[in-house]
Order: C-alpha cells, then structure tokens, then sequence
C-alpha cells in the first residue's frame, strides 16, 4: 500500500488525508501541537461555545461533499436568518449595508453612478494591482473605503491598499478577465451551484471542532499530535523520509514560514518567499454578557469598521444572535477583533486587561454595552492570516514550479490557493487527486 506523510494538521491537512485515506492510501499525519485543527479552535467554558479562531463556514460544492462525507448533515446548524443582516460603523452609527444603502444616503449619488457605468469600464487589470486601485478603477473611492475596506478587514484584517487583488480575490479578478465587468461576470459566469437546500452561513452543533474531530476520527491512529516535523529527506530510492518514517509522497500543511524551513534544502528562493510572507496580529476578544447590559438588538451577523473611522477595533461579531446555542439563555456572546495589518505590533504592547477595557468602551459606544462583561476570554494570533500582498503570484507561481521539479512533494495549506476553509478543503480535493494519479502512473 502507497504511504503519504501530511505534515500539519489544520483543516488542510486533515481533509487531504482524510481523502486520501478513502481512497486506499496508508496515510500519517504529523502535527506538532497537541490539538488538531489549527485556527480551528473551538473551546467551551462557563456555558459559552467560543470558537477562537473561524467562526463559520460558507456553502461551497467542496465543503457540502467533505460534510456529507463525514456524515456531518445532522450535526450541521443553519445560521439564524438574520446572519445575512451586516452591520458597517458610519460616523460612530451602525449602518444596515444592502440594496437600501444605495438609496438612504450611506452611499452618495456618485457612487450609484459608478455602479451603473461599470459594465462599461473597458479598462483590464495591469500586473500587479492592488485591491484598493481595482476597486477605485472599476468603480470609486467611496465604495473602496465604505464597502470594500471594512470587508478586507474582517476578511484578511488586511489592508485592501496592499493586497493583490489578482490573489486575494481570484474570481473578482477573472470576471473581468473574461466577461470586462464584475457585473456583467456575476449574471453570466457560468459556475458550480452549491445544493440549494443546504444553509448558506452554518457552523455545527458543539462548534467548527466537530468538523474538525471527525475528520481525526476516520484518520484514527494514522493522526499524530505534538510530533513536529524538522526535514523532508529523499532517499536514494526515490522515497521520502520525515521522522524516520519512509513515504511516497508528502504534502507540506504548514504555514508559509515553517514550509520555508521543511524545503529550504530544495529550493532558497522559495523559501525566501514562503519565509517573508507577512502574517499579522489579531486578538479575538470574546465577551459574554447578559442580554439586558446591551441596549441594541444584535438582529445581524456582526459590523466591521472602515479604517476612516480611525477606531481602535476591527468589528465584532454578534455570535450568539447568529448561533444562539452559543451561549446560556439571558446572555449574549460577541467576539470583537482587535490587530491586523494596520495595528503593526501594537497589540504586543496591550496587557488583556487593557485589552478588554478598550473593547468594552467601544462597544459601549457603538453597541450601548452597559457595565462589566460578565465572562471575558481573549485569544491572542501572534501570526494570524496570510496576506496576499501586491506581487503575491510570484509565491504561488514558485509553489507550482517547486511541485513540477520535486514529484511527490505537495502544497495544500491557506498560503496556497485561498485563504477560506472552503478554499482550504476545495485545495485539499484537487491535492488528494492529483496525488492519486501520480501514484498511479
Ligand atoms: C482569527 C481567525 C478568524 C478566521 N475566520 C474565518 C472564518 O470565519 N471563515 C473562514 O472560512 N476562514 C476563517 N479564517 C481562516 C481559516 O481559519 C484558515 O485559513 C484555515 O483554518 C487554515 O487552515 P490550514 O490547515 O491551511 O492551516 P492551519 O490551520 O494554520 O494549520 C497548520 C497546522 O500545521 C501545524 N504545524 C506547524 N508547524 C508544524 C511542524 N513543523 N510539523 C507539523 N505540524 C506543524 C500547526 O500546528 C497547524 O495545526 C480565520 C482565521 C483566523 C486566524
């Protein structure tokens, strides 16, 4: 039987193996800490179902397959229909974005015109453009800073100024590729429809860890925690060695910065690539707080914050109104994001005490917290989220060029591909495929 090593167990390499391990392949997972899943990180404490990292998933072809798969649908739970409801902060107020912000003033009449003329912006994204000039080109400044930054925040915590709109929105990018218009791409690109009886915004009973421990469940005793891995060694037989054990082939599920070190004997200029890849701070600061304290109704996902409102926090997610098992009856739980890019390392200078008087302040302003939050949790990402800088292409292109040269050895990690866990699992598909041809031939 054909052995595969995966080293990292977050959700990359946890559904890879997983698909490979249907398939027939002997398959060993190596993680180095001593939990699985990654940024997955769901805990429970005094009550409250608190995800520390991702707090739900969006439907995508792949991801209903892998839940299917898993014999998940049970477990699955829909998010409350208020979720699609999204909060922007305008001037210190929380504006409702939809259809209606073109017409109640939020978006001036400039930016109406912008949309209607886009079609026509015949224009065609140069190499290497960032996020904020698509935006500006193809429609204008005020829909890059009222629209687009407050998304790329609560995306990448990422500046939309310098992230490559090419690799951090790949879709928007090709729409205008092959249809001149992300208008005129969203009514006539032909793509896979996800089931449209599955929820569109779901997460889990018990949180996105159930995900995560049945996938180690069907991997079983082929998952071993706390085993980080130093090298990748090619034997004189063509095999690979990782941890003393021999391998077929070996798919890499770290982050940029430890893959830079495990193929640094292979390829230098890759690592240096994948090596200076920036991943900034985020602190998720979770409250729990009894509903009475808060004197607006949470009816909606959350808000995120335009950085022109120059305030301290990215946003915060209304949790429990999305997924009300998350917290205990009478109590509210929100998870506010405190870093990203433009905070630099100023969250290393903050104690989590002062932490949770800054969140607690804001969110007496902008939501009329009143008093102590009842239970605080705060965890802190000192290396959050890959950003896919301006000129990002060249990592990715140096990732396929290092797969074709080095047969047998694989990427599948959210530095590859898309950033989402549906990316991560639709990545984990195409990997697990292509692994099984080459082993084939
Ligand atoms: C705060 C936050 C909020 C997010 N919110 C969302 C969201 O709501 N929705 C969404 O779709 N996405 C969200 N994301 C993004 C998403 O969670 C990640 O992109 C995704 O989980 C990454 O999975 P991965 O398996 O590629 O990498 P990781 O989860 O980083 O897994 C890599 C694994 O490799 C292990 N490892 C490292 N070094 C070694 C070594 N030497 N040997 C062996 N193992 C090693 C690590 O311990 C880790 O378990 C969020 C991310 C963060 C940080």
């Amino acid at each position: 039987m054909k052995k595969i090593c995966i080293i990292g167990g977050g959700i990359s390499g946890l559904t890879t193996a997983f698909l490979l391990k249907r398939k027939g392949f002997a398959v060993t997972v190596y993680e180095a800490s001593a939990a699985a899943g990654g940024n997955i990180q769901t805990i429970r404490k005094d009550g409250f179902t608190i995800e520390q990292g991702p707090n739900s998933l969006l439907k995508a072809p792949r991801l209903i397959d892998l839940v299917r798969l898993l014999d998940l649908e049970k477990k699955v739970i829909a998010a409350a229909e208020n979720a699609n409801k999204r909060y922007i902060l305008a001037d210190g107020k929380l504006e409702a974005m939809g259809p209606k912000s073109f017409v109640n003033g939020y978006f001036s009449l400039g930016t109406v015109f912008s949309l209607i003329r886009e079609p026509f912006v015949r224009s065609k994204s140069p190499e290497n453009e960032s996020v904020a000039d698509f935006v500006t080109r193809r429609l204008n400044a005020e829909f890059l800073d009222k629209a687009i930054d407050p998304f790329v925040s609560g995306v990448y915590a990422g500046d939309p100024r310098n992230l490559s709109m090419r690799s951090a929105f790949p879709k928007l990018y090709e729409m205008e590729r092959d249809f001149g218009s992300l208008i005129m791409g969203t009514l006539r690109r032909k793509v896979e429809k996800p089931d449209p009886n599955f929820p569109k915004t779901f997460s889990f009973e018990g949180g996105l860890k159930t995900l995560i421990d049945a996938l180690a469940a069907e991997i079983g005793d082929g998952l071993h925690l706390s085993t980080p891995v130093g090298s990748i060694e090619t034997l004189e037989n063509g095999k690979f060695s990782v941890n003393g054990a021999e391998f077929d082939a070996v798919v890499v599920s770290t982050p940029s910065y430890v893959a830079a070190d495990l193929i640094g004997n292979r390829d230098e200029r890759l690592a240096r690539l994948l090596g200076g890849v920036n991943y900034p701070q985020v602190a998720v600061v979770v409250f729990g707080v009894e509903s009475s304290k808060i004197e607006k109704t949470l009816d909606g996902f959350g808000f995120l914050i335009p950085s022109k409102e120059k305030r301290p926090i990215l946003g915060t997610l209304f949790h429990s109104a999305v997924f009300p098992e998350r917290a205990p009856r009478g109590f509210q739980l929100l998870m506010t994001f405190v870093g990203g890019v433009r905070a630099g390392k100023q969250l290393d200078e903050k104690s989590d005490a002062e932490l949770k008087t800054l969140v607690a302040a804001e969110l007496s302003k902008i939501i009329g917290l009143r008093g102590e939050p009842d239970f605080v949790h705060i965890k802190r990402w000192k290396r959050a989220i890959p950003q896919y800088r301006v000129g990002y292409e060249e990592v990715t292109k140096a990732c396929a060029d290092f797969e074709k040269r080095n047969a047998g050895l694989y990427f599948c990690s959210n530095f590859y591909r898309g950033i989402s866990m549906s990316d991560c699992v639709k990545n984990a598909f195409e990997t697990a495929g292509e692994i099984e041809s080459f082993l084939s031939r």
